[in-house]
């Protein structure tokens, strides 16, 4: 058997057209466009291209968006100020606001997260923000999650009654998942495992998965032996390795050539999980520049 693919890139430009005309109807009764501001602290290669992407993104479906760039050697105290000074619309309004990590180690990475204002955390990291998720009355989603969400719903994969196993308890991937899929509705009731590295027998809970989700960061983790024939597999890993001829590629936690000729449905990385990240960004900001219009 060979998995269906599991095409994020396809999908996300579809999402991507439906938010174009839901920011034109957005201009027309407010008479502005929603905004983004992003935190970029340091130089880390991965971080700029990531911050890259989500600008062109935004710019693709007419949301405004801007970078502020901190030097590596910023401190907690120092974030926390600037994430304040955007909050106050000092650097022009912001609907939305967003801070890149990884942050750099000695800074408090909690900290500086939760001097964003709930109702414009659009990468939905806020404690209040993952309390109302926890609570089934989500408002900003983690977009990571959310997209894994949308995509197994966009495929017909259905959750209801089935076992999705999540390797990963992240606050910003594995337990926002795990909310969203055991949620009641569409693309969730389902009975939900997650797993992490302390977890016994990983291959023994994965292969009882109707939906596995790889969410850990260590290429190739999940190998053939531990899927389940027929099953939906998910890598949100994006690994950095250089392949045997000296050139940087790409990979996920999945064992992609393998577990494809195994699994039902596989997302690939880079083109899978990825871009929906984006795209429930771009959701989120504009849900936050109505929320905000709205109140006014
Ligand atoms: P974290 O490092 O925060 O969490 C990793 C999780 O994996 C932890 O819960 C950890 O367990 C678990 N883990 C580590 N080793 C093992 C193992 N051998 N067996 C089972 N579980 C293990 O990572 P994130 O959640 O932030 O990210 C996970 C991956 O997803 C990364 O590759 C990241 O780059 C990628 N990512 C991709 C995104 C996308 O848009 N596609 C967005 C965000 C992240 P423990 O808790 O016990 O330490």
């Amino acid at each position: 058997m060979t998995a269906t693919l599991l095409d994020g890139r396809a999908l996300a430009a579809r999402i991507e057209g439906s938010l174009r005309s839901e920011v034109d109807t957005f201009v027309t009764m407010f008479h502005r466009r929603p905004r983004l501001v992003v935190v970029l602290v340091g130089d880390l290669a991965a971080s700029g291209s990531y911050v890259k992407s989500k600008a062109s993104a935004a710019d693709r479906v007419g949301i405004d968006s801007d970078v502020v760039r901190v030097p590596a050697t910023a401190t907690t105290d120092e974030l926390v100020s600037l994430v304040a000074s955007i909050a106050r619309d000092e650097h022009g309004p912001a609907d939305g606001i967003l801070v890149q990590l990884p942050l750099p180690e000695r800074v408090d990475t909690v900290a500086v997260l939760d001097a964003v204002p709930p109702d414009r955390d659009v990468d939905g990291f806020h404690p209040e923000n993952a309390g109302l998720l926890s609570q089934g009355r989500p408002r900003f989603v983690p977009c990571t999650a959310a997209g894994v969400q949308r995509m197994l719903i966009d495929a017909g994969i259905e959750t209801a009654g089935r076992h999705a196993v999540i390797v990963g308890r992240s606050d910003i991937v594995g337990k926002p998942l795990a909310l969203l899929l055991a949620s009641r509705g569409p693309g969730g009731d389902a009975t939900v495992t997650i797993c992490h590295s302390r977890s016994a027998d990983l291959a023994g809970v994965t292969r009882q998965a109707d939906i596995l989700v790889a969410a850990v960061g260590r290429p190739r983790l999940v190998t053939a032996d531990m899927v389940k024939p027929g099953s939906a597999v998910i890598d949100v890993g994006i690994n950095r390795i250089v392949g045997p001829d000296g050139t940087a590629k790409l990979v996920g936690d999945v064992d992609f050539d393998a577990v494809r000729e195994v699994a039902g449905w596989i997302s690939p990385v880079p083109g899978g999980v990825g871009p929906l990240t984006v795209a429930m960004l771009l959701a989120n900001t504009l849900l936050a520049a109505e929320l905000r219009s709205s109140r006014r």
